[in-house]
């Protein structure tokens, strides 16, 4: 390998590290069984519902992600990136990391829950910040809610 390629290998490397990092997007999908009917004795549809979520932000503007009861989908907020490089503060418009709702306390785990207003219906939503906490399915709230593999990640800068 020349020195040339071992440095394109390296930027391509770091790349890569910077994508992941920065924000990811997974098409998830609810892979609960359908359950049989005690009275009917049936199986019901499976749910089936899918979407494509994706979390964190870019280089120059952060997103935080939630799911939104109301709306039925979900939804995102933008705000730039702290670590702007200065240049580019007089070229874009800044905008502010959004002001929450407000703070739950969760008394089962003791933890301090922030909840932001939705974008379109100004609604609360909690924040996802893995893809490790999505554990239920929006639509049917059952358990199994996960990455579909047969489908593309993608990377956002
Ligand atoms: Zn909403
Ligand atoms: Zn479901």
């Amino acid at each position: 390998m020349t020195r040339k390629m071992i440095l394109i290998t390296l930027v391509a490397c770091l790349l890569t590290t910077i994508a992941v990092y920065a924000g990811r997007g997974m098409s998830m999908k609810c892979q609960a069984k359908p359950e049989k009917n005690p009275t009917t004795g049936k199986t019901a549809k499976p749910c089936g519902y899918e979407a494509m979520v994706t979390i964190g932000g870019g280089m120059f503007s952060e997103q935080m992600t939630g799911y939104c009861r109301a709306c039925k989908k979900f939804v995102h907020l933008h705000w730039t990136a702290k670590n702007l490089p200065p240049q580019m503060k007089t070229r874009i418009k800044v905008k502010p990391h959004p002001i929450p709702l407000g703070e739950v306390w969760d008394a089962r785990t003791g933890k301090i829950l922030t909840i932001h207003a939705c974008p379109k219906c100004k609604g609360p939503f909690l924040e996802i910040k893995e893809f490790d906490e999505l554990k239920h399915c929006p639509a049917c709230n059952k358990p199994h809610f996960a990455v579909d593999k047969n489908k593309p990640r993608l990377a956002i800068d």
